[in-house]
């Protein structure tokens, strides 16, 4: 089973609130779409709201406390793990809710040691993507910048306004550094607020954006998820406990 796992949250004048909740979605389906139809992968209702407190100070953005996605997660998990489900995959478009979907994830596997819970990240280990993309869109690009705007303008480009507005030098604000030694994200991170870094809600550099290279980041998105997908439905996991009755088959 497999759970888009979005959130509601401003990105900047030009991209829509329900961006990362598109994104898990769309390219989900088209992940899905592409494996052989005996596989048995099914797929969840979009989770579209999420854990975004570090946009709460631009409107739209709308965020679940860390407890309730925590609790939420957790009913509805216990339930597919009732149902007989081996695996549950969050498959998880928002940076912000990495961490707790990790630690909901363990929690669950303990309260359901049948269920196997795998809690990815859209744009995280995906080959090719740092050739796609410049070094500073991969070190700061970190909300409604280069990446997603592009891979909207590709995937459903009604959806993204102001593109005379990408075009001007306010949609590339230079990021204040956190302090030497630390960073924003990675090795040692800073629990930024967006308005730490940014006036307009973008974290990064969007104006560059262009189809082109959001056609060119669909494809290495699909391609990486579809394989990894395939190694999960053909693999074992997870091994059966020592100590867990198998029934009778
Ligand atoms: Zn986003």
């Amino acid at each position: 089973m497999v759970w888009p796992f979005g959130a509601c949250e401003q990105h900047g004048p030009h991209l829509p609130l329900i961006t990362d909740t598109f994104f898990a979605e769309n390219i989900l389906i088209k992940t899905l779409e592409g494996l052989p139809r005996k596989m048995p992968i099914w797929m969840m209702p979009s989770q579209s709201i999420g854990f975004s407190p570090e946009h709460q100070a631009f409107p739209g953005t709308l965020s679940l406390s860390a407890n309730v996605l925590i609790s939420l997660v957790s009913d509805v998990g216990k339930q597919i793990a009732s149902m007989g489900f081996k695996r549950l995959v969050f498959f998880n478009a928002h940076g912000g809710q990495i961490g707790l979907l990790q630690a909901v994830s363990r929690q669950l596997r303990i309260q359901c040691p049948s269920l196997a819970v795998l809690p990815c990240f859209l744009w995280s280990g995906v080959p090719g993507l740092e050739k796609l993309l410049p070094d500073k869109e991969v070190e700061e690009g970190l909300h409604a910048a280069l990446a997603e705007t592009s891979l909207m303008m590709h995937m459903h480009s009604e959806l993204v306004r102001n593109h005379s507005y990408l075009e001007s030098k306010t949609s590339n604000e230079e990021i204040i550094s956190p302090p030497k030694g630390w960073s924003l994200e990675g090795a040692s991170p800073c629990a930024w607020l967006t308005q730490d870094l940014s006036s307009s809600g973008i974290i990064g550099d969007a104006s560059s954006s262009n189809p082109k290279l959001g056609l060119a980041l669909e494809k290495a998105l699909i391609d990486h998820w579809r394989s990894l997908f395939i190694s999960l439905l053909e693999s074992d996991w997870p091994p059966i406990m020592s100590g867990e009755s198998v029934s009778s088959s």
